[in-house]
């Protein structure tokens, strides 16, 4: 049985233009997040299997593979909704409702600015496959800026992703060629603010989450 699915997109293959092509955008759900859907239904598959027979030789791998691909999933589902082509970019405003998310990023991050610089370094920076996340951290109650190892690497138990930046080759290749830098700075132009105010409202009402003392 499924256990995932892959979600609709929130808008058309064309919605992001010019900052992303339709071309990408329809490779990048429809092939390549459908992948890391069906890898994850799979891999859950064949753990049951070694579970009903006992046969645990390739646990390593399946375990890696559940990682890999249900990060892919939750990530990706996440990206499509972080982006817009109806007024994104700029900085979150009050006025957007997402002033709590404004100040929280000035308290972590000392400015927008600064903020901005790091995630779009982080970003451009990763080696390999990889992605520039904020995240809510729990622990502490601040944002932070991660820089992600494929979907899975370079990340803290328990942080909760709010806003994510793909910077796989696949996310812009087809458009940007090898100029991954100039693809992080355009992203900044489709970033839904509202939609990162909502992921960030919803993380903090789970503070306790991890139970441990502040
Ligand atoms: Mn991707």
């Amino acid at each position: 049985m499924a256990i995932y699915t892959l979600p609709e997109l929130p808008y058309d293959y064309a919605a992001l233009e010019p900052v992303i092509n339709p071309q990408i955008i329809e490779l990048h759900h429809d092939k390549h997040h459908a992948a890391y859907v069906k890898g994850a239904n799979d891999t859950l598959e064949q753990l049951d299997e070694a579970r009903d027979k006992g046969a645990w030789g390739a646990i390593n791998g399946l375990h890696k593979s559940l990682a890999f691909h249900l990060s892919g999933h939750v990530l990706h589902s996440i990206y499509w909704h972080n982006m817009t082509g109806d007024n994104g970019g700029g900085e979150p405003l009050a006025a957007d409702g997402a002033g709590d998310l404004a100040d929280a990023i000035t308290e972590s991050f000392g400015s927008f600015a600064g903020f901005k610089a790091q995630l779009t370094k982080a970003a451009a920076t990763t080696q390999g496959s990889g992605w520039g996340v904020l995240a809510y951290e729990p622990l502490s109650g601040r944002l932070i800026v991660e820089q992600v190892y494929d979907h899975q690497g370079n990340v803290g138990q328990g942080s909760v992703p709010i806003l994510v930046f793909d910077a796989w080759e696949h996310a812009f290749y087809l458009q940007y060629k090898n100029q991954k830098v100039d693809f992080i700075e355009a992203m900044w132009r489709v970033v839904n603010w509202q939609d990162v105010a909502r992921r960030y409202a919803a993380a903090k009402e789970r503070d306790d989450v991890l139970l441990l003392a502040p």
